[in-house]
C-alpha cells in the first residue's frame, strides 16, 4: 500500500532501479482516480501521480453532485454514452461501497410558454439517450409535487432517473480501492516537463517517474499536459460555477433536483438538495481565462439569489452555510475530448466538462480499452480489494444515530463537530485510512467536520487538536 508526499519518487534518477511503471496516471481527480481502479484489476504497476496533496481536489471537490442521466446529452456523442453508461456503472458501484446515493430524480421546469413548447423536444432527446422514462408534468401536479416553487411555472418534464450524490466518497473510494489493489498514489507531484522515450521520463519536482504508458487525466490543464506531448487538439477555457449552499433548515423545502431549461452555456441554475441534507442553488456559468479562479463573487451570487427567488421563493430566505465554486474544463468542441496516441503509448482524456463525476467509471472502463488498443498488455483480471466507505448522507444511518456501534466503540457517540455530527470516532478514522487528509479541508471532505451552519467556529480546535495529533 503505497501513498507518497514527500522524497524521492521509488527509482527516481536511477535507471538500472526496477521502479518502472507499466502506466503513470497524471491527475487524481475523480477522472484519473476511476482509471487507476480500473486498471488495478490488472497485475499491472500503475501509479497515479498529482500536483495536489490530496486526492480530489480540482474540479472534483466542486460541483452539484449530480447523478446524471444523461437525458440531455448530445445523442450520438461519447458524452452521451459514457454517462449513460457510468450512471449505471456508478449507482452499482455506490450500493456495493456505500457512498451515499439519492434517487430524489429531477423536474425540468417551463417558466414561459417557449419553454413549455421546448419540452416535448427534450422528451424525444432524452429517449434519443437512452432515458425512456421522461414524463410530462401538468401546473396542477407539479405544484403538487413541489408546493414551494415560485409562482408562474407552467409545466414540466419529470425526469426520474436523476439522482444526488457525495462527490468526495467518490473520488476517494476510486483512490482507496486503486491503494487497497496495489496502485502507488504518489501526491504533491506536478509533473513539469515530459521526456518521451520507453520507458517516458515524467519530471517532477521529487524526481523522475518512468512509465511505459501515460493517461493525461489532468483536468484544467489536460491541454497545457498535451502541449507537452506534442499536441495541441483543443484548449481548455475554465468555466466557472458559482454555488450557494443553503442550511438543512432548508431541506424541507424542496424534494426534487429542479432543473431549468438548458441554454446556450450548459445547463443553467438548478436548486438541488445534497446528500448532506442541504440545498444547493447554482451554479453560474462564467467563461474564464484564469484556471484558478475559484473565487465567488458578489455579482455572480447576487445572480443566483435573483434566479432562485423565482424558483423556491422561500430558499432564500434561509440561511446560507458556505458558497464555492468550481471550474468546469470547457473546450471549443461539443464532446469530450478522449484520444488515443498509440506511437507514444499515451491517451488524452481532455475536456471532461459538466458530467465528469457521472461518467468516471465508464470514462475509465474506455480508456483501459485505449490503453490495450496501443499496446499495454493487460493479462487476466484479478477481484480487487473490496472497500466499505464511511456513510456521509443523512438519508442513511450515521454513527451517531448507532447505538450497537457506539456500544462496541463509544468514541463514536463522542461528537467534536455538533452541526454536522461527527464524532471523534470517525475523525480518528479518517486520519487512519488509506489515503488520509493531508489539511482540515481534506478531512471535512472525508467527515463533514466542519462543513456545518458554524463552519467551525465551535467545533474547529477541537478538530484541529485532534487532526495535530494524529499527524505527531
Ligand atoms: C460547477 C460544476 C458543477 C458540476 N456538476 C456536476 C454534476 O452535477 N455531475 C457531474 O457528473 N459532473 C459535474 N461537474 C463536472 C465534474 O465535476 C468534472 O467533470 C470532474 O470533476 C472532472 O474530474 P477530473 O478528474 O477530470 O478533473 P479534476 O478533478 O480537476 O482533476 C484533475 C487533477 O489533475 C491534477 N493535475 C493537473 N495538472 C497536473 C500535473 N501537471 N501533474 C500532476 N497533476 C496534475 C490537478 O491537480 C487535479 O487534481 C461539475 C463541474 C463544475 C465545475
Amino acid at each position: 500500500m503505497t501513498v507518497t508526499r514527500s522524497g524521492p519518487l521509488p527509482g527516481a534518477g536511477d535507471d538500472s532501479a526496477p521502479a518502472v511503471y507499466d502506466v503513470a496516471v497524471v491527475g487524481a481527480g475523480v477522472v484519473g482516480c476511476a482509471i487507476a481502479r480500473e486498471l488495478a484489476r490488472h497485475r499491472l504497476r500503475v501509479a497515479i501521480v498529482e500536483a495536489s496533496g490530496d486526492v480530489g481536489d480540482g474540479t472534483s471537490k466542486a460541483n452539484t453532485a449530480i447523478l446524471h442521466t444523461g437525458f440531455d446529452a448530445v445523442p450520438g456523442s461519447l458524452e452521451s454514452r459514457l454517462v449513460r453508461d457510468g450512471q449505471a456503472r456508478l449507482l452499482a458501484y455506490a450500493a456495493e461501497t456505500g457512498i451515499p446515493v439519492e434517487p430524489v430524480g429531477a423536474l425540468l421546469i417551463a417558466w414561459d410558454e417557449e419553454q413549455l413548447a421546448a419540452l416535448p423536444r427534450l422528451a424525444e432527446k432524452a429517449a434519443r439517450n437512452g432515458c425512456h422514462d421522461t414524463r410530462p408534468v401538468g401546473p396542477t401536479e407539479l405544484r403538487r409535487l413541489e408546493p414551494r416553487l415560485g409562482a408562474g411555472a407552467l409545466g414540466a418534464l419529470s425526469v426520474p432517473g436523476e439522482a444526488i450524490v457525495c462527490p468526495w466518497t467518490t473520488t476517494l473510494a476510486y483512490a482507496t480501492q486503486a491503494v487497497l489493489s496495489g496502485v502507488d498514489l504518489h501526491l504533491d507531484c506536478r509533473v513539469e516537463k515530459v521526456r518521451q522515450g520507453d520507458p517516458h521520463r515524467l519530471v517532477t519536482p521529487r524526481g523522475v517517474l518512468r512509465a511505459r504508458h501515460l493517461v493525461n487525466a489532468a483536468g484544467l490543464h489536460a491541454d497545457t499536459f498535451d502541449a507537452l506531448l506534442g499536441h495541441h487538439d483543443f484548449t481548455v477555457t475554465p468555466r466557472r460555477g458559482q454555488l450557494i449552499v443553503y442550511d438543512k433548515f432548508a431541506r424541507g423545502l424542496v424534494r426534487h433536483i429542479l432543473l431549468p431549461v438548458p441554454g446556450r452555456l450548459g445547463k443553467g441554475v438548478l436548486v438541488s438538495p445534497t446528500v448532506y441534507g442541504n440545498v444547493l442553488l447554482g451554479p453560474t456559468a462564467e467563461d474564464l481565462d484564469d484556471r484558478t479562479a475559484t473565487g465567488s463573487t458578489a455579482e455572480g451570487l447576487a445572480a443566483l439569489r435573483a434566479q432562485g427567488r423565482r424558483i423556491l421563493p422561500a430558499l432564500v430566505e434561509e440561511e446560507v452555510t458556505a458558497v464555492y465554486a468550481g471550474l468546469r474544463a470547457a473546450t471549443e468542441h461539443d464532446d469530450y475530448r478522449i484520444t488515443a496516441h498509440p506511437r507514444q503509448r499515451y491517451v488524452t482524456v481532455g475536456g471532461i466538462r459538466s458530467t465528469g463525476l457521472t461518467a468516471s467509471m465508464a470514462i475509465a472502463a474506455h480508456v483501459v480499452g485505449l490503453l490495450a488498443d496501443g499496446g499495454l498488455e493487460l493479462g487476466p483480471e484479478r477481484p480487487l480489494a473490496p472497500v466499505r466507505m464511511p456513510n456521509l448522507g443523512e438519508a442513511f444511518t450515521r454513527p451517531y444515530e448507532d447505538a450497537a456501534l457506539i456500544a462496541r466503540d463509544p468514541e463514536y457517540g463522542r461528537l467534536v463537530c455538533h452541526c454536522e455530527r461527527v464524532s471523534r470516532g470517525e475523525i480518528r478514522d479518517a486520519l487512519d485510512s488509506v489515503v488520509p487528509p493531508a489539511t482540515l479541508d481534506g478531512l471535512r471532505r472525508r467527515t463533514r467536520a466542519r462543513g456545518g451552519r458554524c463552519q467551525g467556529v465551535a467545533c474547529g480546535a477541537a478538530v484541529r487538536a485532534q487532526f495535530e495529533e494524529a499527524r505527531r
